[in-house]
C-alpha cells in the first residue's frame, strides 16, 4: 500500500472498497478548537502546492477565489480539494449564483483536464453529519481508475417533479434513497459533465441555490447535506440532505424507510 490507499474488490459481491488507513490521521476538528485552517488565505503553506486557483495573487499565496490543491489524505491516485471562497463560513447557502457558477466552472475545467486519468467524482460534505472533515466549505474531485466498477444509480426518468426549466428537470425520484434528495437532470441526454455548457452552467446554479433555499424551509437553515456529479455518460447531479441517520434495518437491508413521501417531498419543494 506504497500510496496509503489499495482498491480491493469483494470476491463474493464483487463491490470494490477502498482501504486508506492514513486518512485515520486526518485532523479531527470540533468546533470550539479549531486549530489553524489550512484553507484560509494566509495559510497557503499548510496544503499541498497549488494546481490551479481562480483570482489573483502568486501561486500559493493569497489573492485567489477560488483554490485548487491535491488532498494530504488521498484515497485515490488523484483526489483534489476545490476551496469554495476564501472566506472560512461562507457556504452554498450563502453564495449568489453568480458565484456558484463560478465553483462549477472550475468543477468542468477540472473534470476536462483529468477525464482521460479515469473516472472523475466530484463531490461536496458540509458539515460533520455529511462527513466533512474541514469546516472550511469545499469540494473534492477524485479520479478512480477505471477498472474499478462504481455501485452508483444511472439516471431516470423525472418523476415528483419540483421545477422545470429550457436545461434542467428538478426532480425527486419516486425510489429515491433518502428523504428530500434532489435531483438535477439535463434535458439534452446522453452527454457528460465535461460538455454541460455557460448557459447550463449559470442555470444549474441559479436552480441548486433555489433548491437549497426551499429545502431549508422544510429542514431547517444550513442542513448538512452531500452532492455528487455522476462521472460518466447522462449526468447528473444528485442533492442529498443529510438530516437523518440510517438505523439498522436500513444497514441491513439497503432498503430505506421514509417517513416522508416523494411526492408529498416535492410539492414542498417545489416552485
Ligand atoms: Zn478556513
Amino acid at each position: 500500500m506504497k500510496d496509503g490507499f489499495e482498491f480491493l474488490k469483494n470476491p463474493v459481491s464483487g463491490k470494490w472498497v477502498v482501504l486508506a488507513p492514513k486518512r485515520a490521521k486526518r485532523p479531527k476538528v470540533a468546533k470550539s478548537t479549531e486549530p489553524i485552517c489550512p484553507f484560509c488565505p494566509g495559510h497557503e503553506n499548510l496544503t499541498p502546492p497549488e494546481v490551479y486557483r481562480v483570482g489573483k495573487g502568486g501561486k500559493n499565496k493569497p489573492g485567489w477565489q477560488i483554490r485548487v490543491v491535491p488532498n494530504k489524505y488521498p484515497f485515490a491516485p488523484i483526489h483534489e480539494v476545490i476551496v469554495d471562497s476564501p472566506d472560512h463560513s461562507k457556504t452554498f447557502f450563502d453564495f449568489k449564483p453568480i458565484y456558484i457558477a463560478k465553483l462549477f466552472h472550475v468543477y468542468r475545467n477540472r473534470f476536462r483536464l483529468l477525464k482521460e486519468k479515469g473516472q472523475v467524482v466530484i463531490f461536496y460534505n458540509y458539515e460533520v453529519e455529511a462527513a466533512a472533515t474541514l469546516p472550511h466549505p469545499h469540494a473534492q474531485l477524485t479520479v478512480i481508475p477505471k477498472k474499478i466498477q462504481m455501485d452508483v444509480t444511472r439516471s431516470v426518468t423525472p418523476e415528483n417533479i419540483i421545477h422545470e426549466t429550457k436545461f434542467f428537470t428538478v426532480f425527486i425520484p419516486q425510489a429515491s434513497g433518502w428523504p428530500y434528495e434532489v435531483w438535477f437532470l439535463p434535458k439534452e441526454r446522453g452527454r457528460e459533465f465535461g460538455d454541460i455548457t455557460n448557459e447550463e452552467i449559470d442555470n444549474l446554479a441559479q436552480l441548486l441555490s433555489k433548491a437549497l433555499e426551499k429545502l431549508e424551509g422544510q429542514l431547517g437553515e444550513r442542513f448538512p447535506f452531500n452532492f455528487h456529479i455522476f462521472h460518466a455518460g447522462d449526468w447528473y447531479l444528485r442533492l442529498i440532505p443529510r438530516t437523518r441517520v440510517l438505523g439498522g434495518f436500513e444497514l441491513a437491508t439497503g432498503v430505506y424507510v421514509h417517513s416522508t413521501s416523494p411526492k408529498e417531498a416535492a410539492k414542498k419543494l417545489a416552485w
